[in-house]
């Protein structure tokens, strides 16, 4: 392909991807294929001549777009949202068009201090106190593939400190921290990393938060046993439910274990740490006075497409610390001299992608005013969904609504059927009839979860294409689907 070959593919590409985006409303959100449906469409080995762009470009809309889940849809209420923005994919195609791995400032200046720059601006978008800017000079921030990927890196960092506050630690003697709520990036880590994991448990009534009391007696269990804790994951907006873990409590416990990394996972959550008013439930202020490392997903809630998870260290030495291996070939002058920043020595891998330039088209495009307003669109429209489940008969909120985030089960009335007297066996496998019902319908899209032993279905609002309607579509289907669940279930 020469270069006017790409000027005219590009062209189409774009208007293909408009009319793809006018006609996401009429899709279905669920991909209606069934396993291995490619295989008949597309050849075992790639083919020993080029072929033209058109047939490429026409063989994606017949044979991929149909084998894709819409994750844009204004009607994926699944997961979380990976919502993304027409200024984003702008960024990522002019960083592709520079493919540039830049793993060391002279690699391309541009991007290192890119990210630089506008780590600071995300940090100040969402209240992070200074020492975390890159400004300081001492802690930092910068851009990782995802939150399991920060997961790790915060992991490597803080179990290299501790060895080397303690050199005569054993390896099999640390411990991850985590809670029955963290997302299962602890225990990946731990898996990678050869480590123990230490699930801590939690409460409905405490709202499936980890609180001071649980961490400190554990703590204390440990240290009877010879264990050595030296990482806690706490999670702020955890992925069943959108809990909050304590962390003032957390905070007061761990004055008495200052070896104790406290990792801060908001992959979900953080991004509206933006606005004002959620940052007293969010812990915002105790979260600056002690975390030793944040990580939020702008992929996820922050309308840059995916992958872009910003992780920030109150010290980022104990990064380089950690990380920092430099052969000859990785040598330069700048990095010699220990004037620049060489991201490579703050993540896992040597290259990185040029994210930065994403985060900077979408902080510019929106404005922070922009950015905070897309996401309080996002949880009003939860709290309309939360209100029509208030007033139903048949669904109920199986624990507090989170942002934008809502956990509800049908609940059969107690009038209708002795409530009291039915098993928590019985009840789920009334809400596993209703969820197989959901899941079966390919016009919208929630997920499952289970909150202590609590079979529940999960909306979260995200895409930036989700409005009013489609919010009361998404009530009307799950109430109609309650009820037919109710009857078969009462057959
Ligand atoms: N942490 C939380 C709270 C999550 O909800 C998720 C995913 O939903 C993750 C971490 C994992 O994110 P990633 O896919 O970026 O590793």
């Amino acid at each position: 392909m020469d270069i006017e070959q790409f000027r005219k593919a590009g062209y189409q590409a774009i208007d293909r991807i408009c009319d793809y985006y006018y006609s996401l409303n009429e899709q279905s959100v669920i991909s209606k294929v069934e396993p291995g449906y490619l295989r008949e469409h597309i050849p075992l080995a790639a083919p020993e001549k080029g072929e033209d762009m058109q047939v490429i470009a026409d063989d994606y809309q017949k044979y991929i777009i149909p084998g894709l889940t819409h994750w844009q849809h204004p009607k994926f209420f699944a997961y979380f949202p990976t919502a993304g923005s027409f200024e984003s994919i702008i960024a990522d195609l002019y960083a592709s068009s520079v493919s540039n791995p830049g793993f060391n400032w002279s690699c391309s200046p541009a991007c290192t201090e890119l990210e630089v720059i506008v780590m600071d601006w995300a940090a100040k978008l969402l209240g992070l106190s200074p020492d975390f800017y890159n400004s300081s000079g001492v802690g930092g921030g910068c851009i990782q593939t995802t939150a399991s990927d920060s997961v790790l890196v915060a992991v490597v960092a803080a179990r290299s400190l501790y060895q080397r506050n303690y050199p005569d630690t054993k390896m099999e003697d640390l411990v991850i921290y985590t809670t029955t709520q963290t997302h299962s990036l602890g225990a990946k880590a731990a898996l990678i990393l050869g480590l123990q994991v230490k699930t801590l448990e939690v409460t409905a009534e405490d709202r499936f938060a980890l609180r001071g009391e649980g961490l400190r007696s554990a703590l204390q269990e440990d240290e009877r046993g010879g264990r050595k804790p030296f990482i806690l994951i706490a999670t702020v907006g955890t992925t069943s439910s959108g809990a909050v873990d304590n962390i003032p409590e957390i905070r007061e416990v761990v004055k008495d274990y200052p070896s104790l990394w406290v990792h801060i996972d908001a992959a979900w959550a953080g991004v509206a740490l933006s606005c004002d008013e959620y940052r007293k439930e969010l812990y915002l202020d105790e979260i600056n006075s002690f975390a030793n490392s944040f990580c939020t997903n702008f992929h996820k809630w922050g309308l840059v497409n995916f992958d872009c998870s910003t992780l920030w260290v109150r010290d980022r030495k104990h990064l380089t610390d950690a990380l920092d291996i430099t052969p000859p070939f990785l040598r330069t002058k700048h990095g010699d001299a220990g004037t620049v920043i060489d991201f490579r020595n703050w993540h896992l891998a040597l290259g990185r992608r040029f994210r930065s330039l994403k985060m900077w088209f979408v902080f510019r495009g929106f404005g922070a005013e922009g950015f905070r307003e897309y996401i309080r669109r996002c949880i009003r429209l939860n709290e309309i969904f939360v209100g029509l489940i208030e007033q139903s008969n048949t669904l109920s909120l199986v624990t507090q609504p989170s942002l934008a985030l809502t956990v509800f089960r049908v609940s059969p009335m107690p009038e209708s059927s002795n409530q009291a007297a039915l098993s928590t066996q019985s009840l789920n496998e009334l809400n596993r009839l209703f969820f197989g019902r959901l899941s079966s319908k390919t016009d919208i899209m929630l997920t499952q979860t289970t909150l202590n032993g609590t079979f529940c279905v999960r909306l979260a609002v995200g895409s930036a294409h989700t409005t009013e309607k489609h919010v009361h579509e998404a009530f009307a289907l799950v109430s109609e689907e309650a009820k037919i669940a109710l009857e078969l279930w009462k057959q």
